[in-house]
């Protein structure tokens, strides 16, 4: 049953390439291709009856054959003929069908009609022979791939119809199927590619999307149960507390950091294991409080690690935090895969014999030649960088370890319960006192002239200012303005002060300096790609100028503009786009009237769609093909009760009628480790 797709006629190696571009490999996974749209041919239309911009079929005869040339190929114009009038069909590629079409035969055509100089004409319509006994229907359109026709992907799905369909098993349970009226999955499959009509093409939309949505919730929720029903987590004590590290810092916790510190701290306390996920904005305190819970965990006597998803941000942590510990005797590491041998040896063996409290670094702390004394804490940062895989191994490093997550990008409240469900959420929703409004404006080329010399003012008074570019060297095929670029036009127009490019694709080394450098003041304009899009602290910084802003997400542009406003003096986000489109000024709208970042990932959701969003692959959970996580909303609701239900009767899912739905969500979620109930 999971045969490779070449066991089908005319799939051969060449062809099975091509396929596996589309993710096809095996004859299942043409059932699970699903068509992007569908063309109805169930009705035959009179030519007489066909008006301009009309999408429709016809039969008729070719009556005329006319070939042409136009420089470099062969053109070929037909006449067609029905009872009721004639169209002329076009074909600017015409060579090959000039030697198969046969004059005075029935074909069937659909496409698209247009009026041309008064006369009806269909251009490159879809050509078939007429055959007396043949059935009309609503035809699937596949998305496809240089390689495979449309032709040949309708053939193949037949094909893989007959030799696979009838072998499927209904793998949703049955109350389920019967509780919410589903169709079964033989019908789902049948229908959602070969639609009988359109009733049931919606029976088989709704069953599949219904039960993508499931899996996910279910996988997610499970894991959730899991977690929260381990009683063997560490129960940290409840003599020590968060509130002397945090009477040690220069300054009050705000009320929402509070707030959370004592959500983390009552699951410390509890014998659970803590998996919370803390939201805030960029700036708004989230380190200090995973500060606070290493300071717990170490005192408490275990190790605390801490995983941030690039170099630079690691870095800054550990910069960030390490002082702020020395005065509590707690010693901190740093991991990271670029640090030298004989230091990397150095701090494992201490990992390793526990002389290390606190290890912050990069996914370097994940690998297996990290041997922990203790782990107590495991807190991964920035999170949406990270899966759901990485999040289990990390936790695998101790013994069923407290789980902290921090991200900076909120995440719509639709999206963090798909995105987190199998966690418990805090929301850090206010910022420190003091922070000064960003003075933003959002400009086109037309403005970028006196942005520069705004630039040039605000550096001439002794601030730092970033511009942002979306590539990193100019490119044939983007147009769009690229780091290298701006560096070497920039570096003349500002030659009064250093200058500076920084990239994620330099060495490491170089990146250091350049950071460095940054923070001691010596580079002034730092031309750059969205590297600096997490981690970068510099006070003095006060401009951020995003060039191309159009090819940013929302999210990225407020991540971005977070980068400045973090000292005393008034800071400015400047974002020049590209004249045009609708969607570019209404983003540019947004980030201009709007600093809070959960409307703005809410806006950005609506715009952008979860896909782009997040890159939903990156978080190791299934592929959503149908569902659409903000279209279906209602659906979802619906599937969140359904998943509670199942699992309330059978956590594990090991009861019979959970067997085959339980092995599908193993599956899709790719056999994620921490789903291994
Ligand atoms: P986040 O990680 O949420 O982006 P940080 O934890 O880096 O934010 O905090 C941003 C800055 O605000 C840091 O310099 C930090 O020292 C400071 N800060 C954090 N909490 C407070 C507070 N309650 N009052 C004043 N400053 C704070
Ligand atoms: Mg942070």
């Amino acid at each position: 049953m999971h045969s490779k797709a070449t066991a089908l006629k005319g799939v051969g190696p060449k062809k099975s390439d091509y396929l596996i571009k589309l993710n096809i490999e095996t004859i299942e996974d043409f059932l699970y291709f699903y068509p992007r749209d569908y063309e109805d041919r169930r009705r035959l239309r009179n030519i007489n009856s066909l008006r301009d911009g009309n999408t429709a079929l016809i039969k008729g005869k070719t009556t005329s054959m006319l070939k042409g040339r136009i420089p470099g190929r062969q053109t070929l114009k037909l006449l067609i003929q029905d009872n009721t009038g004639s169209i002329e069909v076009v074909f600017f590629h015409g060579g090959y069908l000039a030697k198969t079409l046969k004059l005075n035969e029935e074909y069937l055509f659909y496409g698209k009609v247009s009026v041309n100089q008064g006369k009806l004409q269909m251009l490159h319509p879809d050509i078939t022979k007429y055959e007396p006994d043949q059935k009309l229907a609503i035809l699937p359109v596949y998305p496809l791939t240089s390689g495979v026709t449309q032709g040949e992907m309708r053939k193949w799905q037949k094909e893989a119809h007959e030799a696979y369909l009838p072998y499927m098993q209904e793998y949703l349970p049955e109350a389920t199927i019967t509780r919410n009226r589903l169709c079964g999955i033989h019908n789902a499959i049948e229908n959602i590619h070969f639609p009988k009509d359109r009733k049931t093409l919606l029976q088989a939309k709704y069953r599949l999307i219904f039960e993508e949505l499931l899996f996910l919730q279910t996988g997610l929720l499970a894991i959730k149960k899991k977690m929260t029903s381990i009683d063997k987590g560490i129960s940290f004590s409840k003599e020590v507390t968060m509130d002397d590290f945090a009477a040690s810092l220069p300054y009050t916790l705000t009320g929402a950091q509070q707030r959370v510190l004592n959500e983390i701290d009552l699951d410390m306390g509890s014998g659970k294991v803590m998996n919370r996920l803390v939201q805030g904005d960029v700036g708004s305190g989230k380190t200090i409080l995973a500060a606070a819970a290493m300071y717990k965990a170490v005192k408490c006597g275990f190790q605390a690690v801490m995983m941030a998803p690039t170099e630079l941000l690691a870095k800054q942590h550990f910069e960030d935090l390490k002082p702020l510990f020395v005065a509590h005797h707690i010693e901190v590491g740093f991991l990271s895969g670029s640090i030298p041998a004989k230091e990397k040896k150095d701090t494992l063996s201490k990992i390793e014999s526990g002389e290390v409290d606190i290890i912050i670094g990069t996914h370097a702390v994940i690998q297996p030649n990290v041997k922990y004394a203790s782990v107590g804490l495991v807190i991964t940062d920035e999170q949406h960088r990270f899966g759901v895989n990485q999040r289990g191994i990390l936790s695998k490093k101790g013994k069923n370890p407290d789980v902290l997550v921090m991200t900076a990008t909120p995440i719509p409240r639709t999206l963090a319960v798909i995105l987190y469900g199998d966690m418990d959420i805090s929301i850090i929703d206010e910022m420190p006192p003091g922070r000064r409004k960003i003075i933003r404006t959002a400009v086109n080329e037309d403005g970028r002239e006196a942005a520069y010399e705004f630039v040039r003012r605000e550096v001439r008074k002794g601030r730092q200012a970033y511009i942002v570019a979306p590539l990193i060297e100019d490119s044939k095929y983007v147009d769009a303005k690229s780091a290298l670029g701006l560096y070497d036009e920039l570096k003349e127009r500002f030659n009064e002060f250093p200058v500076a490019f920084l990239h994620g694709a330099m060495k490491q080394p170089d990146k250091d300096r350049i950071i460095n450098e940054l923070y001691t003041g010596k580079i002034r304009i730092l031309i750059s790609t969205v590297v600096i899009e997490v981690g970068i602290n510099v006070p003095n910084a006060t401009i951020m100028l995003i060039e191309n802003a159009e090819r940013f997400g929302l999210a990225q542009l407020h991540q971005l503009r977070g980068r400045v406003g973090r000292g005393n003096e008034q800071s400015y986000c400047i974002l020049i786009s590209e004249k045009g489109s609708a969607v570019s000024e209404e983003r540019a709208e947004i980030m201009r009237t709007t600093s809070d970042g959960f409307l703005i990932a809410e806006k950005d959701l609506e715009l952008r769609g979860p896909g782009e969003f997040f890159g939903i692959k990156q978080h190791g959970i299934p592929e959503l093909k149908l569902a659409d996580i903000v279209k279906h909303v209602k659906i979802l609701n619906i599937v969140r009760e359904e998943a509670e239900h199942i699992l309330d009767n059978d956590a594990l899912l090991i009861k019979e009628e959970n067997v085959r739905f339980k092995n599908r969500i193993d599956k899709l979620f790719n056999n994620t480790e921490s789903l291994n109930l």
